[in-house]
């Protein structure tokens, strides 16, 4: 299937949820699923061994990543883990105007500057089944040591709750343990309902 729909204009869908909840997994299985694409994003961080399968990044220094900014290249941006992200502007536009579905994966404050730019974007939100299970998952991952996992695990609570409180976004969809198909099931569903074309086998 061709990513272009002429049926339909283009969508934008935002995904955020917290470290630790399934969040890439979900993102990566929905990209080789959909008739869609990642946006692309500039960040500061280090490049890690997992980015090769991962969302896609450009990694830059704080120089270039302040040079887009004030160039107006970014579409949102936000500071995160001492690490600055954001999405860079073109790709996005231009994949939207030609009629696809882009996806971007970024946490709640650029996913409340995205809705504000594109209130007709669609924003999902993954939650863990509860706190136990996300504490379990991060210690699970064994990437970081016990204190870094309790600072994820607090930021994870005040994301799960600011992202509740702003209302941007249309579905809250649990990832149970072992579930990622039913998520991303869910998340398609959604997609098509907002799209207008439930009865269309789209993907
Ligand atoms: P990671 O470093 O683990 O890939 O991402 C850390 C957090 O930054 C995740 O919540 C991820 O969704 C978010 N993120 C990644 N790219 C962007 C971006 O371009 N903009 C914003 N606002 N958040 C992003």
């Amino acid at each position: 299937m061709s990513h272009t729909n002429t049926c339909h204009p283009g969508l934008l869908v935002f995904i955020s949820g917290p470290s630790g909840v399934g969040k890439s997994t979900v993102c990566r299985k929905l990209a080789a699923e959909l008739p869609a694409e990642f946006a692309v994003s500039a960040t500061t961080r280090q490049a890690k061994p997992q980015d090769a399968q991962g969302k896609k990044y450009e990694f830059v220094d704080h120089p270039t990543f302040r040079k887009l900014l004030e160039a107006g290249e970014l579409l949102e941006y936000a500071e995160k883990f001492g690490n600055w992200y954001g999405t860079l502007k073109k790709p996005v536009e231009d994949g939207v105007k030609a009629g696809r579905t882009i996806l971007l994966e970024i946490e709640v404050q650029g996913a409340i500057q995205v809705h504000k730019l594109f209130p007709e974007a669609l924003g999902v939100f993954i939650l863990p089944p509860s706190e136990k299970d996300l504490l379990k998952r991060l210690r699970d991952r064994g990437r970081d040591d016990e204190a870094t996992i309790q600072q994820r695990f607090m930021e994870a609570k005040q994301e799960i709750h600011m992202a509740e409180a702003t209302g941007i976004y249309d579905l809250l969809v649990v990832n149970e343990d072992h579930g990622v198909d039913k998520t991303c099931e869910t998340i398609k569903k959604a997609i098509r309902k907002f799209r207008g074309d439930e009865q269309q086998p789209l993907f």
